[in-house]
């Protein structure tokens, strides 16, 4: 059977593949904890590059440890289609998130080569290093390496709250690659994910076409003070970084709540202090927080207060402060003609479909800076994610595979761009 309108992908082996992936790296019930370059991340990505090879693909690896699996096209030379997500998770992740994205596109190389059609354009699927951030911050950091928003060597240099460095952690698990992490010719990039939200489930809709992301912007703020006895040391004499971080978190929470009537959020993310004990004031502390809002301007706005409430936590506890990293993502940046082909294909294979923003962060984003790029959305129980209740029915992703599938081959299978003589 040739590749045609009605080809569809084979949802059981789609099912199947989904379900190795949830043995490797378990969390809580049911859930993942596969943190970026842990040992689980390098079984995971182990099992994935078999996968890729057993699928006739060629495998590079970059200097981020993104992972390229490529299925050459009939015209090798022109830049390729990309498609993926990422395979790490959340310390307490579920087992569908980015994973489902990375798979997706290999269930749509499985069914090309089973229906033996090979696009004009090379296929290439992606597992982008680090997505989630929870191990190192910034999240997304190897695809905007991918982009040129961020160096290797920066990169490299993250540590996790242990100390260890990503660019040593990288080899320890074998997936430093020798091929650089900069941009190259990209011909277009698909993602799908399942929502992370409660939309398409509450509605009934089987797949969400995504318009743009929630503008977001994040910042790290580091706090300094000075170690003190909790007893004697009086109040006005106090430099407690703890409090400062604690404070700018709350502030941060109310900011929030300002805008919620909106659909605006900030989100106290992270706080870390020390010395951190009972008994002694801590002069160190870092927190990490955000904020989004589905207006541009608004969005900047609460960052602007964000950025003014760590200047007034500091100046309450008598602390210095410094804003070590600040990062900013989302707007309308998908293409508007890729989006338009995957609203035509669920509209021809009779998908029940809607638009929707995404409000969470994904290498999407980044890669929007640098090619034409949209995003899938399936279904996810109740919008429960980051949770090892995370749940997705197998059949939540039919519709998102088969239009995925018929997407990216229109794309790949478009005419080449006239040449000059
Ligand atoms: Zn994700």
């Amino acid at each position: 059977m040739a590749f045609g309108p009605d080809s569809r992908t084979d949802l059981d082996r789609f099912t199947a593949t989904l379900d190795a992936s949830a043995r490797i790296g378990p969390g809580r019930p049911g859930g993942l904890s596969r943190l970026a370059l842990s040992d689980a991340d390098r079984e995971m990505r182990d099992l994935f590059v078999d996968w890729c090879k057993g699928a006739g693909l060629q495998v590079t690896v970059d200097a981020c440890g993104n992972i390229f699996a490529r299925r050459s096209g009939q015209d090798d030379a022109l830049p390729p289609v990309l498609c993926g997500s990422h395979l790490d998770t959340q310390i307490n992740g579920g087992r569908f998130d980015g994973i489902a994205g990375v798979l997706a596109a290999l269930e749509v190389v499985r069914t090309l080569n089973a229906l033996g059609h090979v696009t004009r354009r090379p296929l290439e699927i992606v597992n982008w290093t680090n997505e989630e951030g929870a191990r190192f911050s910034p999240p997304m950091s190897a695809s905007g390496c991918f982009v040129g928003a961020y160096d290797t060597d920066w990169v490299h240099a993250l540590r996790d709250d242990d100390g260890c460095r990503f660019g040593d952690e990288l080899a320890r698990i074998g997936y430093l690659g020798d091929t650089p992490c900069a941009p190259r010719d990209i011909d277009a990039y698909f993602e799908l994910h399942i929502e992370q939200g409660p939309v398409l489930d509450a509605e009934g809709a089987e797949m969400g076409v995504v318009t743009g992301g929630y503008p977001s912007h994040g910042m790290r703020v580091s706090f300094a003070g000075r170690t003190a006895h909790t007893g004697p040391t009086p109040m006005d004499e106090r430099r407690n970084a703890l409090a400062a971080g604690a404070r700018w978190l709350t502030m941060a929470d109310d900011i929030g709540w300002a805008y919620a009537a909106q659909d605006g959020k900030a989100s106290a993310a992270r706080l870390v202090a020390w010395p951190n004990k009972a008994g002694i004031l801590s002069d160190h502390a870092e927190a990490v927080c955000d904020v989004r809002h589905p207006d541009t301007t608004t969005a900047k706005v609460m960052a602007e207060r964000l950025r003014r409430a760590a200047v007034e936590a500091a100046a309450h506890c008598g602390c210095e402060y410094r804003i070590e990293d600040e990062w900013h993502w989302g707007g309308d940046i998908f293409d508007a003609g890729l989006i338009t082909s995957i609203r035509q294909q669920a509209e021809r294979l009779g998908v029940r479909h809607r638009d929707l923003p995404s409000q969470a962060g994904h290498d999407a984003y980044f890669l929007a800076r640098h090619c034409p790029t949209a995003m899938i959305f399936t279904p996810c129980k109740d919008g429960i994610t980051h949770n090892n209740e995370e749940f997705c029915t197998p059949e939540s992703f039919g519709a998102g595979l088969d239009v995925l599938l018929h997407a990216v081959v229109e794309r790949a299978d478009r005419p080449a761009p006239l040449q000059s003589p």
